[in-house]
């Protein structure tokens, strides 16, 4: 979409997340309408959408749900495409100054987050009850696990399973939390990465985190207290009646009320053909939530994580302020822009703190933190990590000389398609309906097109026909491509370790990145460099 579109706000009216679109391309910058609305149009932009469908209209088109992610599509006027990244030539950091060993392949991408050995500075998730997450768990699980990484299994998966035992309030039982947890474990070589769970509000009034821990043998809980995509619960959508109504039944707020008569009318007769549910927000209290970590700990978590939104920098403050409180191993902090399954679209377009900016508060807080010599907690960043471009740069912005606050980022949506992509082409394969073009460049079979199956059935032998191909293509982007991409960039700028990566591997390209991080302008990067080299 081009530029100009966005700087007029033109896009309130037609956005591909919502499929709507106005009739003519020259519409009001202040409105987004078309400056000559028609009766006889015959296009539906938001205002038309939300004529016939009302709520729906705010949601990503809810026949995707299940079988899509979604994101905000606004351009916040600051992200990582914002910097680039200094190279060096004379230079050489954590590896002998020798032209044999400091290659690329050299550069080590293994870090700890919260204690927890990572081969690679990407944790994947919080996948929860959302179709999408349910569906495409053996994929994410088993992929992570092969990549050395950690996943969480994300909020409401105990209480959306219709096999869960639920006796007093609490849950005994979850076939789903325990496919969840095992199917990770199957190919974790109990070194790299973790499983880790999710619990919100609702979860924690089930007791899922007691479960998780004494029956499962979970060893990390995450608190979670919000999401960028929205500053409101979780939210999936149910398309069938009776399951709707047994979620109401067990404490989730539903939408509209399946226990009405007329609703279930309109609902059989096809007028609307899903539910909402949502999740309570939690309302952090401070000794609260210091006596809850504790008594998680007491309970037998290992790690605790918390998990927040983007929220304004009070909350920011605060939220680091009770995180080292209470000695929380990790805190992630999730800026606009990100999303998974099912967030309302203006608030992922128009609400919270996009993930640079967001990464800025953080930092600020960690350090008056550090020079007070209270915990710090160690820092994920998410919210629109794709590549291993944003990771350096998350990184390397967070190392004043210290060592890196971010260890880290926690991605949803990329990792998603990594597996939905090769699911969706397994299927053309066995169906003989691969696009031409792609047979020609990389092979009309499995085997051939994931480019890492040779390695992986080198590593596995008999077992890798236990390893389904959505894993193999997490692994191929997570391990083949984001690693290896990371090591080139760490060896670029003659950086042979994580730890290594500091500020003055940054540069920014706009005037708002260097205001709003500190990061030098190209301009004035080493900008004493040429004299003090020449003039001497
Ligand atoms: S209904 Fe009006 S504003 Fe909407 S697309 Fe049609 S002409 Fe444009």
């Amino acid at each position: 979409m081009p530029e100009r579109i966005f700087q007029n706000s033109s896009y309130l009216n037609a956005k591909s997340t919502t499929g709507t679109n106005t009739r003519v391309k020259d519409v009001s910058p202040t409105s987004g309408m078309c400056p000559i609305c028609i009766r006889d149009c015959p296009f539906l932009c938001e205002i038309g959408l939300s004529a016939f469908r009302g709520r729906e209209a705010l949601y990503p088109d809810p026949l995707q749900f299940g079988y899509s992610t979604a994101g905000a599509l606004k351009d916040f006027r600051l992200d990582w495409s914002h910097f680039n990244i200094q190279s060096r030539l004379f230079e050489v950091y954590g590896i002998e100054a020798d032209s044999d060993k400091a290659i690329f392949e050299n550069a080590s991408t293994e870090t700890t987050i919260g204690g927890i050995p990572q081969k690679i500075p990407v944790i994947n998730g919080a996948f929860g009850s959302t179709m999408v997450g349910r569906v495409n768990w053996p994929g994410l699980a088993i992929g992570s696990a092969l990549s050395g990484v950690s996943i969480i299994v994300g909020e409401n998966v105990c209480g959306m399973d219709p096999e869960s035992v639920i006796t007093n309030g609490k849950v005994t039982y979850s076939k789903e939390l325990k496919r969840r947890v095992d199917l990770f474990r199957k190919f974790w070589d109990g070194k790299y990465g973790e499983v880790i769970v999710q619990t919100n509000v609702e979860d924690q009034r089930l007791g899922v985190d007691v479960y998780a821990i004494s029956n499962l043998e979970v060893n990390v809980i995450e608190r979670k207290w919000g999401q960028g995509a929205k500053a409101i619960g979780g939210e999936v959508r149910i398309r069938d009646l009776d399951r709707a109504i047994m979620l109401k039944k067990r404490g989730y707020i539903v939408i509209p009320d399946p226990e009405d008569p007329t609703v279930q009318e309109a609902f059989k007769a096809g007028v609307f053909k899903s539910f909402e549910r949502h999740s309570r927000v939690g309302i952090p209290k401070e000794r609260d939530f210091v006596e809850d970590i504790e008594w998680l700990r007491s309970q037998g978590a290992k790690k605790v994580f918390l998990k927040t939104g983007a929220y304004r920098p009070s909350a920011v403050a605060y939220t680091m302020k009770l995180a080292s409180e209470a000695k929380v191993d990790v805190v992630t902090f999730d800026g606009a822009g990100g999303g998974t399954g099912m967030s309302p679209v203006p608030m992922m377009d128009e609400m919270s703190i996009p993930t640079v900016y967001l990464e800025a508060w953080v930092l600020k807080c960690a350090q008056i933190l550090k020079k007070k010599g209270k915990h710090v907690p160690d820092i994920l960043m998410a919210g629109g990590f794709i590549n291993e471009t944003q990771i350096f740069k998350a990184i390397a912005l967070s190392n004043f000389g210290d060592g890196p606050f971010v260890k880290g980022v926690l991605m949803g949506r990329s990792p998603l398609t990594a597996v939905m992509k090769a699911s969706y082409f397994i299927e053309l394969a066995q169906k003989g309906k691969l696009p031409k073009s792609f047979v020609e460049k990389f092979g009309d079979t499995p085997e051939k097109f994931f480019v890492t199956t040779p390695e992986l059935k080198a590593k596995y032998g008999e077992r890798f026909k236990e390893i389904p191909w959505e894993a193999v293509g997490l692994y191929t982007y997570l391990h083949e491509r984001i690693r290896v991409g990371l090591m080139q960039l760490m060896a670029g700028a003659r950086k042979w370790r994580l730890d290594l990566l500091d500020r003055s591997d940054l540069m920014a390209l706009t005037e708002r990145a260097a205001k709003v991080t500190g990061i030098p302008l190209v301009e004035e990067a080493e900008a004493d460099a040429i004299e003090r080299i020449l003039d001497n």
